[in-house]
């Protein structure tokens, strides 16, 4: 059996942590004291998302759930800096939108071609040779790296198509598409023959072609969840014209009228949004066609709606033609395809600033060390004047000032948390 279609995956990923800056004094036989030189620890490795064009499902993401990037290695004396820890590349097929999970909120829509970089690694924490002052002529501390990010997503594939095709199994959208692009889908004479959606390039002429999407046919009551194609839905969302394919032979009994009713149900049930989507009709299936009745009563019906009707034969390739170049017209006025823009609202983690500190004073310096520091720093964006204050006043919060000046630290005093230092003033 085929595999099944993946267009969703929930995935956790996880940048590399910053490695250790490291203590270490020059020695060298002779000299008595060196001075430090102790080297940074490397950045944590990133976890970047990029687009591969190979790639049309997410089926990588369905059975491989974690995404782990390398952490960055520690300094070494001799002034040796750690290695950076390799990024993690996620690669996913275009148009694959990046959710956060609890949220649902749009993180970013993979349509072009630049990288995302959805979690940094942290930063490498400073050896010994970089707090070297006038003042402070022998460091014997260097600091922790930080810790890389973790983040649930979810990711959703929303095929990038110019033209939706839509209708219910066996009317011959798998043809159509066939006839009028180098696409070739199953074509069958079975219902749900389609499981996979089929993109296709549609040349027009000289310069005009575009992008043609068949989908897995619609059924009712799919809106709702009770059958294939619900999921498939999504990958019309983005479509800027639809062409709603009705078989109007009556060779299987059935009433243009009402199918073509039962898809637009189904459509409307998605979203109202799809359901008012710029749409032609194409009546197909005429070579065989036993009652014209039927099809000048969908013909009354869609007209009287304000729509277009095409007749047409996708297997006789009759009526194609006309029907793409009306497609091409009508896609110069449309708006473009539409791109995602992002939702997601960036808000301070939690971090629990109850947690033990262990201060230690190196003569006017005192070097601060907690697990949740570490995590309340790599959370800041020091450029950004609302992180700096969230910061602020988590610090404040946290009671460390009150712990400094217990132990007896003065203004001017250096205060070294990390990869920040800052005098102290009261
Ligand atoms: P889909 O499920 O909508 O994709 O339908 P398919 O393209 O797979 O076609 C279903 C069946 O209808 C196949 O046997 C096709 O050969 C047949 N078919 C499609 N278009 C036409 C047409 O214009 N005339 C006739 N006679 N048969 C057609
Ligand atoms: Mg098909």
């Amino acid at each position: 059996m085929a595999a099944p279609f993946v267009d969703t995956a929930k995935i956790t990923v996880r940048s590399g942590n910053g490695g250790n800056g490291v203590v270490s004094f020059h020695r060298e036989k002779y000299v008595a004291a060196g001075g430090p030189d102790g080297g940074d620890g490397g950045r944590g490795g990133d976890i970047v998302v990029t687009v591969h064009d190979h790639m049309s499902t997410l089926m990588d993401f369905r059975y491989k759930r974690k995404y782990v990037a390398a952490n960055g290695a520690d300094g070494q004396g001799k002034r040796c800096s750690g290695k950076d820890g390799e990024d993690l590349v996620l690669r996913v097929p275009r148009g694959t939108i990046i959710r956060d999970s609890a949220t649902g909120e749009i993180i970013r829509d993979m349509s072009d071609d630049k990288p995302f970089v959805l979690c940094r690694g942290g930063r490498g924490g400073w050896g010994n040779k970089h707090f070297a002052t006038p003042t402070r002529q022998v460091p014997r501390f260097a600091k922790a790296g930080l810790p890389g990010e973790t983040r649930e997503v979810i990711l959703e594939l929303k095929l990038l198509a110019d033209v939706g095709l839509v209708g219910f199994p066996n009317v011959g959208k798998s043809t159509l598409l066939s006839v009028v692009s180098r696409a070739r889908p199953k074509i069958a004479n079975y219902h749900f023959t389609t499981l996979f959606p089929n993109l296709g390039v549609v040349y027009v002429e000289e310069g005009t072609s575009f992008v043609m999407a068949d989908i897995p046919g619609i059924i009712e009551g799919a809106a709702e969840g009770a059958g294939l194609g619900r999921d498939f839905l999504r990958h019309i969302d983005r479509c800027r014209l639809l062409i709603h394919v009705v078989d109007v032979s009556g060779s299987e009994g059935r009433d243009p009228v009402a199918d073509f009713q039962a898809i637009c149900a189904e459509l409307a049930g998605w979203s109202p949004e799809l359901a008012s989507r710029r749409m032609l009709v194409a009546a197909n299936k005429v070579d065989i066609m036993e009652d014209p009745a039927l099809l000048e009563r969908l013909r009354a019906h869609v007209e009287g709606l304000g729509l277009e009707l095409f007749e047409l034969s996708a297997a006789a390739h009759q009526g194609t033609r006309e029907l793409v170049q009306r497609c091409a017209q009508l896609l110069q006025e449309l708006p473009p395809v539409a791109v995602y823009e992002p939702t997601y609202v960036e808000r301070p983690p939690e971090v629990d600033t109850s947690g033990d500190v262990d201060i230690q004073q190196f003569d006017d310096t005192w070097v601060v060390e907690a697990p949740w520091l570490q995590r309340l720093i790599a959370n800041v964006n020091f450029g950004d004047y609302e992180s700096r204050n969230w910061f602020d006043k988590m610090l404040r919060q946290s009671g460390l000032f009150d712990k400094l000046e217990e132990m007896g630290i003065r203004d001017g005093d250096i205060v070294s948390l990390y990869d920040l230092e800052f005098e102290y003033q009261r």
